[in-house]
């Protein structure tokens, strides 16, 4: 039996279905935007551990910051002994993070867990309860995350009740036979028949939808969601879990409209593979749980603040931004090329590098789930790992490392040319 065929066994034997798993192969290494596996093939990661390596795989100088601080201290709580990267890094954000006037960061250390604490602090700020997310959206595993999931396979199936007062609308598709109107319309029948906006302490959306697809958030449903936010004293969650740190060519989503959000949480591609998240938010509203209502043991673990320093450094020293921008449009350009060609090519779209093409059956408007899954499995065979996503799981989502080398990202796009021409 082959090393990986052995592991993959054991895998199965010894772990949950429930923790489904893409590739058949185990790691041994990886550096930048290249992963060997355990027999020595090689691959180029186009899934970057699910928007977590913006920077790449062990950038030298989040390699060299974590060493540094392992050198120090590993751990100490910060709630029992604080250290000077939190503070550090809570002043970084509170300086790049767009949300108008003083602000407050938290850290923790899961995607769904700052998510969490946006909905605790946002109920703690306002004494509401009901929180309104959108259809399509991911917000985490947890049970508030899974709440506010606007999705049901896999991940609300067996898990019920859901916590209450989480209330969803439409996510505006129009390509999906949903426009801007219909979903704000949709927002205030909410109001008339579900909930009293009195009531509401936040609405909170992806800027742009991660695993829901890759859909854009148009500027107006933005401009609209915060008026309708600040006519009734709702909060305006932005969640920039998937979306941050350079991925769509600004340091944040929100900065491509010019809305402010009162609370962002973050974490993914912030701390360049280690475990942090965060929650930005106005100074008032963060300062309005007791202490001890937020934290965490590991809640931003020295070595991860001490990562996300240099991540903070490596995208302005690297130009991460204006790269995005440039491997956004290539990527683009060679997916739209092929469009003459393959009928089943729906939609090529997104927002600097982070860039999806949707398939559905050529010549109509289904979904076409299988030819995603296909595309995916030829790359894989070609060396080219591929992550899918969609309400339909009938989107190719491509989320590479901003620092791909220029050689390694046109052979990327040749095996992608080839996976979805084969
Ligand atoms: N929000 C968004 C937008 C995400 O993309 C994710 C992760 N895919 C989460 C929340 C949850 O993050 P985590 O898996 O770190 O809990």
């Amino acid at each position: 039996m082959s090393k990986n065929a052995d592991l993959h066994a054991r895998r199965l034997a010894a772990t949950p279905r429930g923790v489904g798993v893409l590739g058949d192969f185990f790691v041994e290494r990886a550096e930048n935007s290249l992963v060997w596996d355990v027999e020595g093939r090689r691959f180029i990661d186009f899934a970057a551990g699910i928007a977590v390596l913006n920077t790449g795989h062990r950038h030298p100088k989040v390699t060299a910051a974590v060493k540094a601080q392992l050198d120090a201290f590993s751990h100490t709580c910060y709630q029992v002994v604080p250290y000077e990267g939190y503070v550090r890094l809570a002043e970084t954000l509170n300086e790049i993070v767009p949300i108008t006037g003083p602000k407050k960061t938290a850290f923790f250390t899961t995607g769904a867990e700052a998510v969490e604490n946006a909905v605790k602090v946002a109920r703690a700020a306002t004494g509401r309860s009901g929180i309104i997310a959108f259809s399509g959206a991911f917000h985490g595993r947890t049970l508030m995350g899974m709440a506010l999931t606007g999705k049901v396979n896999p991940y609300k199936i067996g898990f019920g009740p859901m916590p209450a007062d989480v209330y969803h609308a439409p996510f505006p598709i129009p390509m999906h036979g949903v426009t801007v109107a219909d979903s704000i319309k949709a927002l205030h029948t909410l109001f008339k028949a579900d909930v009293d906006p009195k009531r509401v302490a936040a609405i909170i959306l992806e800027p742009v939808q991660g695993e829901g697809g890759f859909y854009v958030a148009p500027t107006e449903f933005l401009v609209e969601l915060r008026k309708i936010c600040d006519e009734h004293g709702i909060l305006l969650i932005a969640d920039e879990i998937q979306t941050g740190f350079a991925r769509t060519g600004k340091t944040f989503a929100m900065d491509h409209h010019g809305v402010k959000a009162d609370l962002i949480t973050m974490a993914k591609s912030l701390a360049g593979g280690f475990p942090l998240s965060a929650l930005t938010g106005r100074a008032e509203l963060m300062d309005a749980a007791a202490p001890g209502g937020l934290g965490g043991t590991y809640a931003g673990s020295p070595m991860a603040v001490a990562a996300a320093l240099a991540v903070l450094d490596v995208i302005k020293e690297e130009k991460l931004n204006e790269r995005a921008e440039r491997l956004g449009a290539a990527l683009k350009e060679r997916l739209n090329s092929l469009k003459a060609s393959v009928p089943q090519i729906a939609d090529v779209r997104g927002l600097g590098f982070m860039v999806a093409v949707e398939f559905n059956k050529a010549g109509s408007h289904e979904p076409d789930a299988d030819f995603a899954k296909k595309v995916q499995t030829e790359a894989m065979k070609r060396g080219l790992i591929l992550l899918t996503c969609g309400v339909y799981s009938n989107v190719i989502r491509f989320l590479a490392p901003l620092t791909i080398e220029d050689a390694v990202f046109a052979e990327a796009l040749d095996i992608l040319d080839a996976a979805i021409k084969a």
